[in-house]
């Protein structure tokens, strides 16, 4: 049941999702997101385009994958990685999944993203790892998720896309914007061999960097 106090994040969900669409990350009703909210979160339900999505649709679930929707609507196939990296992540309050044309390119080659440009630190460490292929909705591919996400913000996922984590949706659209535009780079850079990586002590130094400068956090 939709309430007063959830409206805002309700919405945030849903402008964060036609952001996400316009911003070319992903395409038509695949990808998702959640949000973290009192003893569980808000998930965007399964399958339906995101002009189509009322703040009503979006569906309320518990830790325990309890969850109560409106009539003909059901949370995301992928409920079980957004509900078991929530639980898990305690520094994170946002789990947002894509299928973005250059990251799912990578990761149908079984390709993470290496520390080929220093941004790569964005994500939390030297590397996106990609995570191995599971069939979607799975708790298999949920374990894996979470593997691949130890440490870090991003993670690819094999054959499917992208997950990317955030302290509030602005912040996790922003970083997949990131993540997608690094893939985009290496791609290309790919094309002209295999590139030179930065060593590990500079992706460190930079990653104190940005986390002294509070460096791509959105204040909201
Ligand atoms: P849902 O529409 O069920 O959220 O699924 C989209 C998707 O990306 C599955 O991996
Ligand atoms: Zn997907």
């Amino acid at each position: 049941m939709t309430t007063a106090d959830d409206l805002p994040l309700r919405r945030a969900i849903i402008d964060t999702c036609l952001a996400m669409n316009r911003s070319g990350v992903n395409q038509g009703a695949s990808g998702n997101l959640s949000v973290r909210h009192g003893d569980g979160l808000l998930i965007t339900p399964s399958g339906l385009p995101y002009d189509e999505t009322e703040p009503e649709d979006i569906v309320a679930m518990g830790f325990d994958g309890a969850w109560s929707a409106r009539e003909g609507r059901r949370p995301s196939s992928e409920w079980r990685f957004h509900r078991d990296i929530l639980q898990a992540r305690t520094d994170v309050d946002v789990v947002l999944h894509a299928h973005p044309t250059f990251a799912t390119a990578l990761a149908v080659h079984g390709r993470g993203i290496p520390a080929f440009h220093y941004m790569v630190a964005l994500a939390g460490g030297d590397s996106i790892r990609c995570a191995p292929y599971a069939t979607f909705g799975t708790q298999e591919l949920s374990d894996h998720a979470l593997a691949a996400l130890d440490g870090r913000m991003a993670c690819l996922l094999g054959h499917h896309g992208m997950i990317v984590l955030g302290r509030n949706p602005k912040a996790a659209l922003a970083l997949a914007v990131e993540v997608e535009t690094l893939a985009r780079q290496y791609t290309y850079a790919l094309l002209l061999g295999d590139p030179p990586l930065l060593p590990a002590d500079e992706i460190g130094r930079v990653a104190e960097k940005m986390r002294r400068m509070k460096y791509g956090q959105s204040p909201d």
